[in-house]
């Protein structure tokens, strides 16, 4: 199954909305991927990098445990992809180190970023400084006050912090800051995007980057115990789902994707986009939003800020619509709890935006269980350590 059949396009969704002048770098971005990333060199200098700087590859543990605590039945196997465990946190570093690779190769010898959570702003912001190249990173005056830590980090590792005080001062703000940053300086400037999002080919690019995490996992458990029967991540943007699914596509594997509930998605307050969403343009893709019946952006609602974004990546539309992906919902509460739950049996205190597919895991096995007839296999991407979520988790303690 092939999930992209017209170039830069995931069935309905995806393409190219952006102006006329991005046009030209985007053509070329989208030759380097031929040219660059899928070049011998390019891909040995970005693998020792994840081997010897980040720590990959990540282990892949499995959560007896918690399986235990859930209540699960006896033989269900919780496996967690430990992204937790890569250097500053998550899983976005694979792919701010690949395009700070990238954007060297061509030649442009600055970072830009947007951040919500901090977390991109924080990976592209560590990328740049050990490759020696300036960064100015977007982000929403709302997020700056959230995640006054990874403001901090980004300062200290010499990326500038520009706060947007438009809209609703959250991730999409900064997105749309960092686009007209990139249209002024395209031809010294590399947009590091931060998610499996944007006009294309960025979510081909992040995903051909964050793809390591779906292939290392397949073939740890094809080691030591066999293939999984579901995936399950959670989606913001989407890139770290879209890096394990990419790599289970073809098996007969069921992919699942938790998106962020918020209050419940009765009280409007949500960012469940591909649930909740309807067709729209955002940041330069056709794909899912939240939107108004005119069509106007709405704001999305998360605790955590890595979900609360009213898009996703086009290709998760496509899986959506196509009946390849089934994506569920989980709300704030149910994702705090997860968390909790997880650092009790284990040991190990989740990202909120990981706890969201955490929360579903009961249900996934109950579904699992019926169509397989016996207890499954399941392989969760943790996609990143809760850390920076402390304040919260404390404050909302169940
Ligand atoms: C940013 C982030 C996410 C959400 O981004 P995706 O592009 O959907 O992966 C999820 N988990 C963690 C830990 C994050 O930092």
């Amino acid at each position: 199954m092939t999930s992209a059949p017209r170039s830069g396009y995931y069935g309905d969704f995806g393409g190219r909305y952006v102006a006329e002048t991005l046009v030209p770098a985007l053509e070329e971005l989208e030759r380097a991927v031929d040219e660059h990333v899928r070049s011998e060199s390019f891909q040995q200098e970005w693998r020792g990098l994840l081997a010897s700087y980040v720590g990959r590859p990540t282990p892949i543990y499995r959560a007896d445990r918690l399986t235990r605590d859930l209540g699960l039945e006896l033989g269900t196997e919780l496996w967690l992809k430990r992204e937790d465990l890569c250097h500053t946190g998550a899983h976005k570093i694979n792919n701010a180190l690949g395009q700070v690779l990238l954007a060297k190769r061509l030649g442009k010898m600055r970072i830009i970023a947007e951040t919500g959570a901090g977390q991109h702003g924080v990976a592209t912001a560590t990328a740049a400084a050990m490759q020696g190249l300036p960064c100015d990173v977007y982000m929403g005056v709302l997020d700056v006050a959230r995640q006054a830590p990874n403001v901090e980090r980004m300062k200290m590792l010499g990326a500038r912090v520009l706060p947007v005080d438009a809209g609703s001062r959250t991730l999409k703000d900064a997105m749309n800051e960092a686009l007209r940053d990139w249209v002024t300086n395209v031809a010294t400037t590399h947009y590091c995007v931060g998610s499996a999002a944007g006009p294309h080919p960025y979510p081909l690019l992040v995903a051909e980057f964050q793809r390591v995490i779906g292939d290392e996992a397949r073939a740890q458990l094809r080691d030591q115990v066999g293939p999984p029967d579901a995936v399950v991540a959670c989606v913001g943007g989407g890139s770290n789902a879209i890096g394990m699914f990419r790599a289970f596509i073809d098996d007969p594997v069921t992919l699942y994707g938790v998106e962020a509930a918020g209050e419940g998605v009765e009280t409007g307050r949500h960012a469940a986009t591909i649930t909740e969403g309807r067709i729209g343009v955002l940041h330069g893709a056709r794909t899912r939003v939240l939107a108004d019946e005119f069509g106007q952006i709405m704001e999305a609602h998360s605790i955590s800020a890595g979900l609360d974004y009213p898009g996703v990546g086009p290709e998760h539309a496509g899986l959506a619509a196509s009946g390849r992906a089934t994506y569920l919902t989980a709300r704030d509460d149910e994702a705090v709890a997860a968390a909790y739950r997880l650092a009790r049996s284990e040991g190990i205190v989740p990202a909120l935006e990981t706890s969201h597919a955490l929360a579903r895991l009961p249900d996934i096995v109950r579904r699992e269980r019926l169509r397989l007839g016996r207890p499954p296999r399941l392989a969760i991407c943790l996609s990143g350590r809760g850390d920076k979520d402390l304040a919260t988790l404390l404050e909302r303690k169940p």
